[in-house]
């Protein structure tokens, strides 16, 4: 379980409300109330200027997700937690160019919607809705009389909200959210954009590396300002930049390493192969003398299944020990090839949530790969100070 809810599709990607989100919005509508001064108006103008500002946000990750499958990349959902909105990516193309339109399609988003808004709010007229309208449409008296009630209700409530205070906090947002996002340090959008750019003359992993430097060095600088200011929001930004961005260069080290390792290099021949009528105590007793945990299940010369620790463990849960692997083996599982590299082999990993993938070379089996592999393959190849 997640704890999100789909609230729509847009070209086939998902939106998503985290539950949490709705804590924000109870407490814009608390603070409406208990401010001095507040009320029904107060609660209006809170709840509506955190969903508005939130749809921007939407609109803001919807704009990178748009320009990545446009780009031939995937998405699979932006979900809108109380933090801001996330875009999952599944796969992103991988070219500079891609990546700095990618990166700044977000921003231009918002300054788009800035620039909208201006337009809306210069020539701002506080209209007066006349409700003898309502007379024309409605010949029922009664029906007349009940919405007439409502809808007068409606404009007493809505009257007290300030529609231009409204306008303005959203204008002025939306030009913070663009210019914020543009800081050129990861994970900000402007990290993205100085790698995109960098990356046209460079490597990848070296625009990283210096994109990296620069924005840790921004932080510093920043984290100066917030001391000098004591503006301590600002120093909490630069720390947050300052760590995510050396997150990030692992992050591109480590798909640097995983891309030039081959599933040949790590690949357990030894394995022992299960046939679809052992039964799991069987399983245990040759997981404890060969010390494996995942296995490929073969019918003769044929695979047809996988068995891994998390189904094992499931399964002794679910059915106890005397169960047969048949019935319990993963039957839809990907594959990979000895000369796949190993980050193909993670995605695959990934994506598919079968943590051991069996490797196949022109039919013949020839053993396993699982993460623990991968994991160990990508540590032995980094040389990390001891702790
Ligand atoms: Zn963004």
């Amino acid at each position: 379980m997640n704890w999100s809810v789909k609230i729509g599709t847009v070209k086939g990607i998902e939106i998503r409300v985290h539950f949490t989100f709705l804590l924000i919005i109870v407490w814009a509508a608390a603070e409406g109330i208990l401010r001095p001064g507040g009320g029904w108006s107060r609660v209006i103008f809170g709840v509506l200027s955190t969903c508005l500002l939130f749809v921007c946000v939407v609109l803001h990750e919807l704009g990178h997700s748009l320009v990545t499958v446009h780009l031939g990349g995937r998405v699979r959902n932006i979900t809108l937690l109380p933090i801001g909105g996330v875009a999952q990516m599944e796969s992103l193309p991988d070219s500079p160019i891609a990546e700095l339109a990618i990166a700044i399609a977000g921003p231009a988003v918002n300054f788009m919607i800035a620039a909208g808004l201006t337009i809306i709010a210069l020539p701002m007229i506080r209209a007066e809705i006349p409700t003898d309208l309502l007379v024309a449409t409605h010949s029922t008296r009664t029906w007349y009389i009940l919405s007439a009630f409502v809808v007068r209700l409606l404009f007493r409530l809505l009257d007290g909200v300030d529609w231009r205070a409204l306008l303005l906090y959203l204008l002025g947002a939306n030009i913070s959210l663009g210019m914020f996002n543009l800081l050129p340090a990861f994970p900000m959008d402007g990290g993205r954009v100085l790698r995109g750019l960098l990356g046209l003359g460079l490597s990848h992993l070296r625009a990283t590396q210096i994109a990296i430097h620069i924005g840790q060095a921004l932080a510093v600088a920043l984290g100066f300002l917030g001391v000098l200011s004591a503006n301590w929001m600002l120093v909490l930004v630069a720390v947050f930049i300052f760590i995510s961005a050396g997150q990030e260069g692992q992050a591109v080290e480590a798909r640097v390493i995983l891309e030039n390792l081959r599933v040949e290099q790590v690949l357990n021949r030894l394995v022992p192969r299960l046939s679809p009528l052992h039964s799991l105590a069987h399983v245990l007793d040759i997981a404890s003398r060969s010390r494996q945990v995942n296995f490929p299940v073969m019918q003769g010369e044929q695979l047809v299944g996988v068995l891994t620790q998390d189904d094992v463990l499931a399964a002794l849960h679910q059915y106890g020990a005397e169960v047969r692997v048949g019935r319990v083996m993963r039957r839809q599982f990907p594959t990979v090839r000895p000369t796949d590299t190993l980050l193909y082999a993670q995605q695959l990993i990934a994506r598919s949530g079968v943590k051991a993938l069996p490797v196949v070379d022109g039919g013949t089996v020839l053993g396993l790969v699982s993460l623990q592999d991968i994991n160990a393959a990508y540590f032995s190849a980094t040389p990390r100070p001891a702790r």
